[in-house]
């Protein structure tokens, strides 16, 4: 049984060996971000996908102990989003917490899995 909050698809064999190829080769480099288990790089790729069309001009480069950095071809720019102690997430750019970088940093599966490990609520946006 999946844990809460989880679900179990079955896919191909191909589809399936695409991805555990490149899980081994690329984990130690994931496993840097907190991204420990194949089940959780699948489900970062996929949420990738999904915020690929949500917000197409935002791409996520890296994940530090307390801000996310994101590329935003909108304004070619570099943005630091700041995960602050009490919950809130802050965007250094716009200075606000409610704007589209925080809602995809907020989306990252290990944001949401440094907010589990802290035992704060992700917030609303
Ligand atoms: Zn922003």
């Amino acid at each position: 049984m999946p844990y809460k909050g989880w679900k179990t698809i079955t896919v191909k064999d191909e589809v399936y060996d695409y991805f555990q190829g490149r899980w081994l080769k690329e984990k130690d480099e994931y496993r840097e971000q907190g991204i420990t288990s194949f089940s959780g790089f699948v489900t970062k790729l996929l949420f990738e996908m999904i915020k690929q069309e949500e917000f197409p001009h935002l791409r996520h480069i890296n994940t530090y102990e307390n801000r996310v950095i994101i590329g935003d071809r909108r304004t070619d720019s570099i943005v630091l989003v700041y995960l602050r102690e009490d919950g809130v997430a802050w965007c250094d750019k716009d200075e606000e917490k409610n704007c589209d970088h925080v809602k995809f940093a907020l989306s990252l599966p290990q944001v949401q899995e440094a907010y589990r490990r802290k035992g704060l609520k992700i917030p609303e946006t």
